[in-house]
């Protein structure tokens, strides 16, 4: 195990019904640091961007407008394994198909309203760190 640093992102969903900390307690109390944080509204070319990887599903258009529909809570989350950790407190991508006391399956109000992101690997956890924070702006 190893001391690792990912990004979370606390969906709009979420932030609308005022979840927010809720959230991050999930986080907190499974042993994850929050090291950087900002509440945001993405435009569109930043949720185009943060999502190119799924540009050719059938969801893109509307996951980019869900994102952008509200503010989004990006963080920096430090802890052993965190980047798994952070999957593990999230849950399935569907809220439907999570486990018991996961974020998504206690808030989650569909697929696409899943509440929470995390990176899913080492590099796409440093590369989406760096597309949200400065290395200033994260203090462990
Ligand atoms: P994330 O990347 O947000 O942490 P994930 O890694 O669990 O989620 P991905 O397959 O990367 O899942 O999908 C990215 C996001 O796209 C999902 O979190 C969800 O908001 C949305 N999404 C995924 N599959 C669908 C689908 N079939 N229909 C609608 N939206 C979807
Ligand atoms: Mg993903």
């Amino acid at each position: 195990m190893a001391v690792e640093r990912t990004l979370s992102i606390i969906k709009p969903d979420a932030t609308r019904r005022n979840l927010t900390g809720a959230i991050v307690a999930r986080f907190e109390e499974a042993g994850l640091r929050v090291v950087a944080q900002r509440r945001m509204r993405l435009t569109p070319e930043q949720a185009q961007q943060f999502y190119a990887v799924h540009s050719e599903r059938a969801f893109f258009d509307d996951l980019c407008a869900f994102m952008t529909s509200g503010p989004v809570v990006v963080q920096v989350l430090e802890g052993e394994d965190a980047i798994a950790k952070n999957r593990e407190v999230m849950g399935a991508t569907n809220p439907a198909n999570a486990d018991e006391g996961t974020i998504r399956r206690d808030f989650g109000e569909s697929v696409e309203a899943n509440s929470a992101h995390g990176s899913d690997a080492p590099e796409t956890a440093a590369e989406e760190i760096a597309f949200f924070f400065r290395g200033i702006d994260i203090v462990g």
